[in-house]
């Protein structure tokens, strides 16, 4: 052999060799915690530790999509994220679980009477570890037309499907405009004339100037005074939806007659949210809402600006037409005890015409001489 042909074949094993070690070695492996588990409400590490080369490092992870508070989750789901290292990206499951079922707060038994309004989930307060939305619904059958006793079910469902659930009563009493001779009202009023001269009557416990039967402030009515919304009021208001349908104006009641029970409820969930002198702005305290005499509706919608609306116009210059007044008028806030409220209508029959005033409205306060101010 010639010498240039031993050391081609020496060059060609060594190339050989080093391309047999190069494809065989291992790559440096790194290895890490693919999958992270974690319950709601616990921390999400924002840095993950990985073996390299038989060391341990730590790196930043960044993750996708995750809604975070104070680094915590809240929210049940699968979300990804990933670290990279010598430029090479490498991904991370976490899956967030819960299985603690939510938790229903206030359950008790309801009594009404037919056809008062219900909101049977404003009764409840419901929480859950986790701040994705729960399912709230009332398991059975009732109707708030026909007395009875109904036996009813809260059910509160999170997201994982954890289920909360609890009984109770809906007791629809039968309306009655018996009044049983009050027992702990007393007429706390000692004028017996206005200022404006009328004559206040005490009829069961009820007062009176006239024909007008008056709830507000200073006037209460007695507890068991239950007579749903009253035959003169819905003859009255059909009149005055044909009439405003016949202007392209659709009308309807979406609360009436309020019992003093579901009054008391009201204000005291009301007083617990914002406290009692806020309460007092814009709800009544029982015995004292216009919606217990059976005389009181609210119509559409129970926001300020229906006054602006067409239907809220309409209302201001053509209730009192069919013996209906804006019950509680704009700048009239001191003298009526209320706020503004564009949606609450009284039925005062023929009085309704003086009261108008062109649109600038004279209160029941103002027109009959009396107060709404509660004595404590
Ligand atoms: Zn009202």
């Amino acid at each position: 052999m010639k010498k240039k042909q031993k050391i081609l074949i020496v060059l060609f094993f060594i190339i050989v060799v080093t391309t047999l070690i190069l494809f065989f070695k291992k790559p440096k492996e790194l290895t890490y915690q693919k999958e992270i588990k974690l319950k709601i409400g616990e921390k999400v590490p924002t840095k993950i530790e990985y073996q390299l080369e038989k060391k341990t490092n730590t790196t930043k992870i960044t993750w996708k999509n995750l809604k975070l508070e104070n680094e915590n989750i809240y929210h049940t789901g699968n979300y990804q994220g990933n670290f990279t290292v010598n430029k090479k990206t490498y991904p991370i499951n976490l899956t967030v679980t819960d299985n603690i079922k939510p938790t229903i707060e206030n359950v008790k038994n309801l009594e009404i009477y037919e056809n008062e309004e219900i909101d049977l989930l404003k009764e409840i307060k419901v929480t859950d570890n986790s701040h994705d939305k729960i399912e709230i619904n009332v398991i059975g059958e009732y109707d708030v037309h026909k007395k009875g006793e109904y036996n009813l079910t809260y059910e509160a469902k999170d997201k994982s499907g954890n289920k909360k659930t609890e009984s109770f009563k809906l007791i629809v009493k039968e309306i009655s405009k018996k009044i049983e001779e009050p027992k702990n009202e007393k007429p706390n009023q000692g004028t017996k004339k206005t200022s404006k001269g009328y004559s206040i009557e005490v009829k069961n416990g009820m007062y009176y100037i006239g024909n007008i039967l008056i709830a507000n402030k200073t006037y209460a009515l007695p507890s068991n005074y239950a007579p749903g919304l009253l035959p003169e009021l819905t003859s009255a208001f059909e009149t005055l939806k044909q009439k405003a349908s016949e202007d392209g104006i659709e009308l309807k009641i979406v609360s009436g007659f309020r019992s003093y029970n579901t009054q008391n409820r009201l204000y005291s969930n009301y007083v617990a949210r914002d406290g009692k002198t806020e309460a007092d702005t814009y709800s009544a305290r029982p015995g004292h809402s216009e919606h217990q005499t059976g005389l009181a509706i609210d119509v559409n919608s129970l926001l300020f600006s229906f006054g602006e609306t067409k239907e809220g116009k309409w209302l201001q210059n053509n209730a009192y037409k069919y013996g209906f007044i804006i019950r509680y008028p704009k700048g009239k806030e001191n003298i009526t005890g209320y706020q503004y409220e564009p949606w609450h209508l009284r039925y005062v029959g023929d009085l309704s015409k003086k009261l108008y005033n062109g649109g600038n409205w004279i209160t029941l306060e103002e027109y009959l001489g009396i107060t709404s101010e509660y004595s404590e």
